[in-house]
């Protein structure tokens, strides 16, 4: 149908389309194809040899925090656990997440932070692409006309990783600012992706490079003054705004404070709780 029409809205759990639709703000002019039965979106893997976990499109956010896949991605997890109540997390999706491709959605800098593929699918083929180049923009991806996202690909990576966003409260709100840092022990690297500062996520290559040169790998330790000089790094690759939930100056500070928070609790000299092993 995506293939023969052009008029076709796509649905999976609904919880950004409907409220678009009853908002008024989206009229559906043709089909409504709900896609959130179909099993293979539905299901997730990992590949050991390849050290991959591929999830389907239509995987929900209580889904992600299941042990089984939270102990592979645990960021993700993490994410996921903040996103909206217990019923939104039943209906929603990392699909829906990146079709509706909001600077605030939780799961994206997670993806972004750990150089997720995004792959798509059309009665022509499939195509894959980094994560950060199906983000076009607000609310724009890069996703072309008879095409859906059928999958998201992550590196399964040995070191820590953790999420952490601001909200007005600690329940059922949109990222004011988010934070994504995984360390990889193997590559010796560290990743940083930010959300709610930006037109789409950012990452942080500067911010990255200065601290992936000053941990000590061994000890999994770093210096206060290099986690404060990661700080601020970050808040210098935000480009926030000021619209009606913050402003632009709390949250160029806020996502300095998350991402050094966070890296902190990678870089201790007793090593990182709940790391995987
Ligand atoms: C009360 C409430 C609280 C919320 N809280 C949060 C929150 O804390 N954090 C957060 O990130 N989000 C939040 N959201 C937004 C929403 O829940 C998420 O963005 C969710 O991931 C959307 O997934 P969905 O399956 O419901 O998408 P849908 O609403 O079904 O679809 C969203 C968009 O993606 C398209 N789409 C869906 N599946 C595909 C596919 N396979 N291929 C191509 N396009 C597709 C649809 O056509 C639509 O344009 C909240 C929403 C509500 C109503």
């Amino acid at each position: 149908m995506l293939a023969e029409r052009d008029d076709v809205t796509l649905l999976a759990g609904g919880t950004d389309a409907m409220v678009e639709i009853n908002d008024g703000h989206r009229r559906p002019q043709g089909p409504v194809v709900a896609v959130n039965r179909i099993p293979d979106l539905r299901s997730w893997r990992h590949d050991r040899a390849a050290g991959t976990l591929t999830i389907g499109a239509c995987v929900t956010y209580t889904e992600l925090m299941d042990p089984a896949i939270a102990t592979l991605v645990p960021a993700l997890a993490e994410a996921s656990r903040t996103v909206g109540s217990p019923q939104i997390r039943n209906a929603g999706t990392l699909g829906g997440n990146l079709g509706t491709c909001s600077p605030a959605g939780d799961g994206l800098p997670v993806l972004a932070a750990l150089d997720a593929t995004v792959t798509l699918a059309s009665r022509s083929g499939t195509r894959t692409m980094p994560v950060t180049e199906f983000m076009v923009g607000v609310k724009r991806t890069a996703i072309e006309p008879g095409e859906l996202i059928t999958e998201v690909t992550l590196p399964v990576v040995d070191g820590w990783q953790g999420y952490a966003k601001v909200g007005v409260r600690n329940a059922m709100v949109i990222a004011i600012a988010s934070t994504c840092v995984v360390f990889d022990r193997a590559a010796q690297t560290v990743r940083v992706a930010l959300g709610s500062v930006g037109p789409t996520i950012l990452r942080c290559p500067d911010a990255e490079a200065h601290l992936a040169s000053h941990v000590d790998w061994n000890t999994m330790s770093a210096a206060a003054d290099d986690l404060d000089r990661f700080g601020t790094l970050v808040s210098d690759a935000s480009r926030p705004i000021t619209d009606h939930r913050s402003s632009a100056e709390y949250r160029r500070h806020a996502v300095g404070v998350l991402a050094r928070r966070l890296a902190q609790r990678a870089a201790t000299p007793a090593g990182p709780p709940g790391a995987p092993a």
